[in-house]
């Protein structure tokens, strides 16, 4: 079977952030366009040093998607005590609000447009989608 190229990204993530990703379970891959991975890289950047302080915590990421035009990152944390939680939450927060002005297809800086579709894109990316747009 062939491995749909969502799934590699998370396999490309999960050998950069091994602790992140321990009890990944992601059936879906990442459900964004490649243009959020560098903000998404910073966000793990973040995340996984509080981790290797935590070892008796539980994380799980549970999704990684685009709704609305921006970032969602789902996930499962337990036993953290309030600062690391704190720095989680931090660093999610600060990812999914930068998605709202960073093109999801090539990582420009962009805008959420509503048109017949949401989504964050660069003016470029915006032309492309429409002139390919059979609706
Ligand atoms: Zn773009």
């Amino acid at each position: 079977m062939e491995m749909p190229e969502k799934c590699e990204r998370v396999d490309l993530f999960a050998k950069r952030y091994p602790l992140i990703f321990a009890k990944a379970d992601l059936p879906w891959g990442l459900e964004c366009g490649v243009g959020w991975d560098a903000l998404l890289a910073s966000m793990f950047d973040k995340i996984e040093p509080v981790l290797a302080v935590a070892p008796k915590s539980k994380f799980r990421p549970l999704q990684i998607k685009e709704k609305f035009g921006a970032l969602r990152f789902y996930y499962e944390a337990k036993g953290f005590d309030k600062e690391s939680q704190a720095k989680i939450s931090a660093a999610v927060d600060e990812a999914e609000t930068a998605s709202q002005r960073t093109c999801e297809v090539c990582g420009q800086p962009g805008k959420i447009r509503r048109t017949n579709w949401i989504r964050t894109v660069c003016d470029s990316c915006a032309d492309r989608i429409a002139a390919n747009d059979v609706d």
